[in-house]
C-alpha cells in the first residue's frame, strides 16, 4: 500500500504594523540588520522607555481594575513599585534603562527615602519617573474607566501585492498588531448635545470637540456602540510636515499605523464600527529639553499642528535658554498636544493599507534579490538621515552612512 506523503507546509510571511512598518521605513537597510538579522541595537535607548511606559500603564490600569484606588496616585506608594517591577521584568529582557533615565531599583537602596517632591521633571535622572506620574496622574484617571480590553492581539491576510508564481513567496502575507487600548461606547445623543463642561471624562470631552468625529457620530443610532483605538507613543508629538526627504514622516505612519489597526479589527467578529483612533503622545507631558528645543522650532516654523493658542507658554518656550531650567508649562498646553484624534474613514483606510502593501513589496523584493545571491548592501536600500545614522550600529561598514565615521575607535 502506498502511503500518500504529507503536503508542503504552506506559511505566510507574517509583517507587523510596528515592527516592520515603522523600522523599514526609518532605514531600509538597518531594518534588514535590525529585524531580518535579528541583531539587537546596541543602545535601545528609545525601545527601553517606550516598552516601560508601555509595562507601567498596562500594570497600573490592572491594579486600578482590581484595588479602585481613587486618583490622583501617590508615586512613592503607588506608581514606584509599578515602575520598579517593570524595570525588572524588562530587565529579565535585556532591555537596561541608562543610569540616567530612571531611580535606581529601590531593592538596591531599600534605605532611599525618595518622596514626590524629589521629582524634578525636567531632571533627565527622573525623567521616566516623571513621565509615568504625569502619565497615570493626568490621563489614567479617564482613560482606565474607558478601557474595554488591553494589548489586544489582531491579526489579517491580505493578498501578496505584485504576485508572480515563480518569483514570489506567497500568494498572501499576513499582518498583525498589538492595540493597546480597545475601547467601547455608547451613543448617548442626549450626552453629545449637552453642555460640554459637564462631560466627567477630558477624553471624551476631547471626542466631542472634533468636529469630524462628531459628523460620524450623528450617523449611528442612540444606543449603538462604537469602538475607538487607543495607543500611547513614548515620544513628542511629530511636526505634521518633514522638511527633509529622507526622515520618515511619522505624523503620516502613526496615522497609518491606527487606519491599519482599524481595518485588523473590523475583521474580527466581535468589533463594533471603529470610528477614531487616539494617539498619546506621552513626552510632551514632561517634554525634555531635547523635545523642548523641537517644539519651539516647530511652534516657530509652523510645523506643529497644536499649542499656537497658548500666548504664555509660548512666550515661555521662546524666551528659555538650553542652559536654564525648563519652563513650567500649562497643563492645557500639554494636555493638547499630546492628545491627537484620528479619524477613521473608509478612503483613508483604504489608502493606508495600500501603503502596507507597497512597504511590504518593497521588503519581499529586497529579500528574494538577497535569496537570490546580492550582497545584503546591493539588495537593502541603505537610506537616512544624519541623526538616524550617527545612532545606527552599522554606521561604520555601511556604504550609505551619513555620517563620518573615520575617527571611529574600537574599544
Ligand atoms: S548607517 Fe544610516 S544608511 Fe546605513 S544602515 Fe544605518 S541608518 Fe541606514
Amino acid at each position: 500500500m502506498k502511503l500518500p506523503s504529507r503536503s508542503k507546509s504552506y506559511m505566510i510571511p507574517e509583517y507587523s504594523v510596528t515592527g516592520d512598518l515603522l523600522s523599514y521605513l526609518t532605514c531600509n537597510l538597518q531594518y534588514r540588520y535590525q529585524n531580518k538579522g535579528t541583531l539587537p541595537p546596541s543602545k535601545p535607548v528609545q525601545r527601553w522607555f517606550g516598552e516601560f511606559i508601555h509595562g507601567v500603564i498596562e500594570e497600573a490600569y490592572i491594579q486600578w481594575n482590581e484595588n479602585n484606588t481613587q486618583f490622583p496616585w501617590d508615586w512613592k506608594k503607588d506608581i514606584r513599585p509599578i515602575e520598579d517591577l517593570i524595570d525588572l521584568r524588562l530587565q529579565v529582557r535585556g532591555l537596561y534603562s541608562h543610569d540616567e533615565d530612571l531611580f535606581f531599583s529601590i531593592h538596591n537602596q531599600p534605605d532611599e527615602e525618595w518622596t514626590i517632591d524629589d521629582l524634578n521633571e525636567h531632571d533627565h535622572k527622573k525623567l521616566a519617573s516623571a513621565r509615568a506620574e504625569k502619565a497615570i496622574n493626568i490621563w489614567g484617571k479617564d482613560l482606565f474607566p474607558l478601557i474595554d480590553s488591553s494589548e489586544h492581539l489582531i491579526k489579517g491576510i491580505r493578498k501578496m501585492p505584485n504576485y508572480d508564481e515563480n518569483h514570489s513567496r506567497s500568494n498572501y502575507y499576513g499582518i498583525n498588531g498589538v492595540v493597546d487600548v480597545l475601547t467601547s461606547l455608547k451613543i448617548n445623543k442626549t450626552v453629545e448635545q449637552s453642555n460640554l463642561d459637564n462631560i466627567d471624562n477630558k477624553i471624551l470631552q476631547y471626542l466631542k470637540k472634533d468636529k469630524e468625529f462628531q459628523k460620524k457620530l450623528a450617523e449611528f443610532d442612540d444606543e449603538d456602540e462604537y469602538e475607538i483605538i487607543i495607543d500611547y507613543k513614548g515620544m513628542k508629538r511629530p511636526p505634521v510636515e518633514v522638511n527633509n526627504s529622507k526622515v520618515e514622516n511619522s505624523w503620516e505612519t502613526h496615522k497609518q499605523q491606527i487606519l491599519t489597526y482599524s481595518w485588523l479589527r473590523s475583521q474580527q467578529e466581535s468589533s463594533k464600527p471603529i470610528l477614531a483612533g487616539i494617539i498619546f503622545y506621552l513626552n510632551e507631558l514632561v517634554p525634555s529639553k531635547e523635545d523642548l528645543v523641537l517644539i519651539k522650532e516647530e511652534l516657530n516654523t509652523g510645523l506643529t499642528d497644536v499649542g499656537y493658542e497658548y500666548d504664555k507658554d509660548i512666550d515661555l518656550i521662546n524666551n528659555w535658554q538650553e542652559d536654564e531650567k525648563a519652563p513650567e508649562l500649562s497643563n492645557g498646553f500639554k494636555q493638547d498636544r499630546s492628545i491627537r484624534i484620528i479619524n477613521v474613514n473608509e478612503d483613508a483606510r483604504n489608502e493606508a493599507l495600500l501603503k502596507f502593501d507597497s512597504v511590504v513589496a518593497d521588503i519581499e523584493e529586497s529579500m528574494i534579490k538577497e535569496m537570490k545571491g546580492s550582497k545584503i548592501q546591493d539588495a537593502w536600500k541603505g537610506d537616512s538621515d544624519e541623526r538616524t545614522c550617527s545612532a545606527c550600529d552599522f554606521k561604520t561598514f555601511c556604504k550609505n552612512n551619513t555620517v563620518n565615521t573615520k575617527n571611529f575607535k574600537i574599544p
